[in-house]
């Protein structure tokens, strides 16, 4: 990243919201279901599989956990009714985590419930490490009841390794990512070389003990691994897929489609997308530009 990138990245915050807004259009479906599932179409008839998330996070308010929880029924309704390929991630903290853990559980499991019952699986999002002890228990517990959950573990946690030992009874269903939140030293691996290295053997952890594993991430390197290992270990398609966020390196998306790997796109909409956009955008490593660029108006 230059160092005029990174005088943007660090001062997003003062970037107006307007500005923010239309550059991170790219990486958000739209505000609506409809335009989620408009994006989500798309993609299905490229050939990629998706999962919708209702943008929002920390919230305070049992009545807003509750707003998110049928919206989440709606979105689960459409995904049948349109016949998308195409489950639902979530984030325990738009769903009561801050409020108390047992409501958040409780929230959680309407919503696992909803899709057991339409023959769809929820993915449980990784926030920032406050949240990763009640995040694991919630999914320690519902998977163990429901089936048809997921988690995520993020390779610069220094836990991780540990985390996915203690998961691997369950066989569980992981997506495996670097990591996102800005974490203290004294638990997250910050050295480029060593993040990709802990992602590389978490991957064999999980994938050595027959776990369904989605490989997110869109680093080139890490994409070679994966691949590398789900030849190594002679899996199938259907055993593992690759995973991408929306609005991030189309080309490598249909590269790795046209390597015959299954591959998900990870597709957020809503009213709420501020936070989202802006972590997206301090990872983008060509933010000046695009900034600079909506600032005189040309466009994201
Ligand atoms: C499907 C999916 C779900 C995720 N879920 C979670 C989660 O639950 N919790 C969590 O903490 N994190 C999550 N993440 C985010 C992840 O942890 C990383 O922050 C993100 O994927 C960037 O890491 P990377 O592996 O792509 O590697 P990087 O080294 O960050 O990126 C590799 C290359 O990808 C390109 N790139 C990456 N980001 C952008 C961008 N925003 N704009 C333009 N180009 C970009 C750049 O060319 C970069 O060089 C998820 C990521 C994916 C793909």
């Amino acid at each position: 990243m230059s160092l005029f990138d990174s005088m943007i990245k660090h001062g997003m915050p003062l970037v107006p919201k307007r500005i923010v807004g239309r550059v991170a259009r790219r990486y958000v479906a739209g505000e609506t279901l409809d335009d989620a599932v408009h994006t989500v179409r798309t993609l299905n008839d490229e050939g990629a599989m998706a999962t919708m998330d209702v943008l929002g996070e920390e919230v305070q308010a049992r009545d807003k956990a509750e707003e998110a929880i049928q919206e989440y029924l709606r979105v689960l309704d459409v995904i049948q009714s349109e016949g998308l390929d195409c489950n639902v991630s979530i984030k325990p903290t738009l769903l009561g985590l801050r409020i108390d853990e047992r409501f958040c559980r409780d929230n959680i499991a309407r919503i696992v419930d909803g899709a057991k019952s339409r023959g769809n699986f929820i993915r449980i999002d990784m926030e920032d490490h406050t949240a990763t002890d009640a995040t694991l228990r919630i999914f320690h517990e519902l998977q163990e009841a429901h089936g048809n959950v997921g988690a995520v573990v993020q390779a610069y946690m220094r836990r991780t390794l540990a985390d996915i030992g203690d998961l691997l009874h369950l066989k569980p269903n992981i997506r495996l990512c670097k990591g996102i939140y800005r974490e203290p030293r004294a638990i997250a691996w910050k050295n480029f070389d060593t993040i990709r290295a802990n992602f590389m053997a978490a991957l064999d952890k999980l994938l050595g003990a027959g776990c369904y594993v989605g490989i997110a991430t869109h680093d080139e390197h890490l994409v070679w691994a994966g691949m590398e290992a789900v030849d190594r270990l002679r899996l199938t398609p259907q055993e593992y897929e690759f995973q991408m966020l929306l609005g991030v390196d189309p080309d490598l998306r249909r590269i790795i489609l046209d390597h015959g790997h299954r591959l998900r796109v990870y597709v957020p909409y809503g009213r709420d997308w501020y936070p989202y956009s802006m972590r997206r955008l301090r990872e983008n490593p060509t933010v000046a530009r695009h900034v600079m660029r909506a600032m005189v108006g040309l466009g994201g």
